[in-house]
């Protein structure tokens, strides 16, 4: 996801860890984060959760605090599926496991709503450098992109350190060329660092191939040195030829940038046996927790369940599926349950598209009115340290009562201006409002969309102060007398 920059770095320090695991018995109110920062101080409000709300969204926090189920069923999905990239067989078998393991839980109205899913396939991949020092390098096609001819495509290189160092460039100077995008990821605990990185992928390949180039190789969007390339979508623009695109790891990219440095002619070969598919069929995966009193009313908690094809998915986003379904489940044990509906959503091919986030605002979009609140967890299996929202500026009372319960296990309040999670975005454009939990993401783009995203990555004692973190939010969502309003949708993304 791309989560807004923000402020608050003085205030971090000072709350994350302050308060022991498991502060049994804390008032959310006696939380030592203080008020909200400057500039997000809500207006004067009757907005105060309810003593028995407070007393019940503690409790489930601070038993999640004790141990759950989150890291079990993330091993599951990553063991016994796996990758799962859209359009695959293992994409179909993770479908029937979210819908048995949802069976399993308990929940209620567990289903399939079909998607159709783009089909890509890798094949097979190799890259070198050919002149003038030739080396093997470590590449990866990124999601979408078209083969090479069976022999490849050898051409000299020329380097673009971002998309408007190419826009600088003479088309002659790219004609017939390689393109070699050299853009570093800044490493952020929100996750900005990838989102200012990420148009290089999405956007190069077109806007290098509208020049004239013949193929495209970046820098991995990623902020290790590991020798493992990151894949991640391209979008291709229908205005320009379809060229091959690869990312390089790091360490490659340094060899070529080192290579191109030396002054003398630089030519590469890539050879991508990548190629799409028919698109195939597959499912969104849901499960209820049925409200008591307004079933009609839906707090939605969304995750995607499919991966790239490199690594099991772990991080990315089997975290987030673990952290929502372990939410819900918990919360579904209360007796009575919360007043309002929770609906879990397991999103088909949020990689290649995101197409289940289309097919369910589409197949919903009579009921999205009464979707009280959307959130969704991926950015990680890292603790959540940042409370952030777009709801009615009227409803941010009830915002900073939901911070409150999470400042004592080290989240502080951020901005009215979130941006929701990727499978959220059609529900924003049609006004449905989001809290969104950000989780640490300093450690997560090492180990995103590579074949490093695998279960060790994870903790599991992270997964519980995730799953904490949920349960109180999402429980006081779904029991609170008021609502969040509708929104004015945030721009659109890059
Ligand atoms: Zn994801
Ligand atoms: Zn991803």
């Amino acid at each position: 996801m791309f989560a807004a920059p923000l402020l608050l770095i003085g205030l971090i320090g000072a709350v994350a860890g302050a308060i022991p695991a498991g502060a049994q018995g804390a008032r959310p109110g006696a939380s030592p984060a203080g008020p909200p920062p400057e500039g997000t101080m809500p207006p004067p409000t009757a907005q105060v959760l309810a003593d028995e709300i407070q007393d019940t969204a503690v409790s489930l926090r601070d038993g999640a605090l004790k141990g759950t189920k989150a890291w079990s069923l993330l091993a599951s999905l990553t063991t016994e599926i796996g990758p799962r990239p859209a359009g695959s067989a293992a994409g179909r078998r993770a479908v029937a496991w979210a819908v048995r393991t949802l069976q399993e839980l308990g929940f209620s109205n567990v289903h399939t709503e079909k998607v159709t899913v783009s089909h890509w396939v890798r094949g097979e991949e190799a890259g070198e450098i050919t002149a003038p020092y030739p080396q093997r390098v470590a590449l990866a096609a990124l999601g979408g992109s078209v083969g090479t001819p069976a022999a490849g495509i050898e051409a000299p290189v020329v380097e673009a350190a971002s998309l408007s160092a190419l826009d600088h460039l003479d088309a002659a100077k790219v004609k017939g060329k390689i393109v070699f995008f050299n853009t570093t990821t800044d490493r952020t605990r929100d996750g900005s660092g990838y989102g200012r990185a990420v148009p290089v992928r999405a956007q190069g390949p077109s806007r290098a191939a509208k020049l004239g180039a013949v193929a495209v190789v970046l820098r991995s969007i990623g902020t290790d040195s590991n020798r493992l390339p990151h894949t991640g979508g391209l979008r291709y623009d229908a205005s320009a030829p379809k060229i091959p695109a690869a990312a390089l790891s790091g360490p490659d990219a340094d060899v070529l940038a080192a290579e191109l440095a030396g002054g003398k002619p630089v030519r590469f070969r890539l050879r991508l046996g990548a190629r799409t598919l028919a698109p195939a069929e597959s499912a969104n995966v849901i499960g209820e927790i049925p409200g008591r009193e307004k079933p009609e009313e839906i707090v939605l908690l969304g995750a995607h369940l499919d991966s790239w094809d490199l690594g099991t998915g772990a991080i990315d986003d089997g975290a987030g599926c673990a952290i929502v379904v372990e939410a819900a489940r918990r919360i579904g044990e209360l007796k009575p349950r919360p007043r309002r509906t929770l609906r879990v959503v397991l999103f088909a091919n949020e990689e290649l598209g995101l197409s289940g986030a289309e097919a369910y605002a589409k197949a919903h979009a009579g009921e999205l009115p009464r979707h009280v609140l959307a959130l969704e967890s991926d950015l990680g299996s890292g603790r959540i340290w940042l409370v952030e929202s777009r709801v009615a500026v009227e409803s941010m009372g009830w915002v900073r009562e939901l911070a409150r319960l999470v400042h004592p296990i080290g989240a502080v309040s951020g901005t009215n201006q979130a941006e929701g999670g990727p499978d959220l975005g059609p529900l924003l454009r049609a006004g449905v409002p989001t809290v969104t939990l950000t989780q640490d993401a300093t450690a997560y783009f090492d180990f995103h969309h590579t074949a490093n995203d695998t279960l060790d990555k994870a903790n599991a004692r992270d997964l519980d102060y995730n799953v904490a973190a949920w349960s109180a939010v999402v429980f006081a969502a779904a029991e609170l007398p008021g609502d969040f309003g509708r929104i004015t949708p945030p721009p659109p993304r890059r």
